[in-house]
């Protein structure tokens, strides 16, 4: 074993920089759009009791067969790293009586767990935005869900390709239905599928129509599907749902192709009704390019031991969004401003007064426009000036300013746009006094 420590497989350190910014800015995307559409946030904790998942997600899902961090506590309890937010939700909801205060729309972000075999875009440790809203189970909700999850994607960026993959799996008879007519059609052909399809067949014949193995892909291509399995008022009630995602008025801004999809069945057992994938087209994802994936679940609080309680959600993967982003990210700049002070002659004092009073009134500005705007502002000590600068614009400052003892004394300092191509030129006197007025209009906080 190497002395070094390095971090447990299928982890990841997050760094400072450009990769937290963009892990930051998806959550970002998310918390906001979330107000948009009226959730509110909410946490729950990262580990719940085994029975929480384990009854929920089902006992032959992949997840519960085989991806679980479960654990014994010293006090033998038997507990769960949370590998998704859906159920521990319902546990919320109802050992919190969340029932009195229907219809609840709520989002959480935050790390997940599943013990797989970790490749780009699938770790052991990743992130969810994710947003459930329970108690409405009307055509509306689930139209309106996949509204929302297409336009987060679009305000990551109106430049990635993705699909929408969209079917229903009908109620729990239908299901039955049709799960028997699957188990009928692939008997037959029982040794001729790959060996995880064959232990599917007993234990959960539906999760063999996304089997990954081409052999089972050609086998399956001829099966029945489950819109056969439907009732009528199933048929219609999914028929509306993709009419209006698909009107060719486009009023309804869905930017991404719809495809009816009958063999997209979703891992989990608590599904029902309406269920959805976005597939990226984007970025270097792989066989991971899910990057999106809900679906209604009507039946789950009841299962849990709540009131029967309708119910829709999605959840999208911060680690795969940043993949299907590459390239394509565009962020708003944010000030990030140095007081270059290249003489030794000023006092620290009248350095560390000027940064405090300026950090106090761009907070305070900020705050006022009520702007996205982040602004930093940090002391750069250096003797030689263009150094300074070079320094500066390592860090990718937006400003310089230049602090000197004689232009301090007229109430002067020189700023310097650090933006442009060449930030070595242009630089200005600006007076500073009470107003801080010409400063902030160069700075295009205030007009
Ligand atoms: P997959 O088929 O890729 O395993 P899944 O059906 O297991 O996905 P969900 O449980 O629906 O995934 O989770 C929703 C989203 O969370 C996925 O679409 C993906 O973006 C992300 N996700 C799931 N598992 C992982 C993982 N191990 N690492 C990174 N992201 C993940
Ligand atoms: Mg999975």
């Amino acid at each position: 074993m190497s002395n070094k420590l390095q971090p447990v497989r299928g982890t990841h350190d997050i760094l400072p920089g450009e990769e937290f910014q963009q892990f930051h800015t998806v959550i970002t995307r998310a918390r906001e759009l979330a107000t948009l559409y009226g959730f509110q946030e909410m946490s729950v904790p990262i580990f719940e009791a085994t029975e929480v998942f384990a009854r929920s997600m089902g006992e032959t899902s992949d997840v519960v067969s085989k991806e679980m961090f479960t654990f014994q506590t010293r006090g033998e309890d038997d507990i769960t790293l949370r590998p998704e937010f859906t159920a521990g939700i319902a546990r919320a909801f109802i050992s919190n009586g969340m029932q009195q205060h229907l219809p609840l729309k709520l989002f959480s972000t935050g790390p997940l767990f599943r013990y797989e075999r970790p490749q780009k875009g699938r770790q052991r440790q990743f992130h969810q935005v994710n947003f459930e809203w329970l108690g409405d189970g009307s055509v509306e909700a689930d139209v309106e869900t996949i509204m929302l999850a297409s336009h987060l994607l679009h305000s990551l960026s109106d430049k990635v390709k993705c699909k929408l993959l969209i079917n229903t799996l009908g109620d729990p008879q239908s299901r039955a239905h049709y799960r028997e007519a699957l188990v009928n059609y692939l008997t037959p052909y029982a040794r001729d599928l790959s060996e995880d399809s064959q232990r599917r067949l007993v234990i959960n014949p539906l999760r063999i129509l996304d089997s990954k193995s081409e052999q089972d892909q050609r086998i399956i291509a001829d099966a029945p599907k489950i819109t056969d399995s439907l009732s009528e008022e199933e048929k219609s009630r999914f028929d509306s749902v993709c009419s209006v995602l698909d009107s060719k008025d486009k009023k309804i801004p869905i930017f991404y192709e719809v495809i009816r999809t009958p063999a997209l069945v979703r891992g989990l057992d608590y599904y029902t009704g309406t269920v959805f994938e976005f597939v990226s087209e984007s970025g270097d994802l792989g066989t991971q390019n899910t990057v999106l994936a809900g679906g209604r679940y009507d039946g789950l609080i009841e299962q849990m031991g709540g009131k029967s309680t309708p119910a829709i959600g999605f959840a999208a993967g911060v680690e795969r969004l940043k993949l299907m982003m590459e390239g394509n990210w565009s962020y708003a700049p944010d000030l990030k401003i140095f007081i270059l002070n290249v003489d030794e002659a000023v006092s620290t004092s009248a350095l560390l007064t000027f940064a405090s009073a300026l950090r106090w009134m761009l907070k305070a500005e900020l705050d006022e426009v009520r702007s996205k705007t982040v602004a930093s502002v940090e002391i750069l000590r250096q003797k030689n000036f263009k150094k300074g600068l070079d320094k500066a614009n390592q860090q990718k400052a937006t400003h310089v300013l230049i602090f000197a003892p004689d232009e301090l004394e007229k109430g002067q300092v020189l700023l310097k746009d650090m933006t442009g191509p060449q930030y070595n030129l242009d630089a200005r006197f600006i007076q500073y006094d009470n107003t801080w007025a010409q400063f902030l209009q160069l700075l295009q906080i205030k007009a």
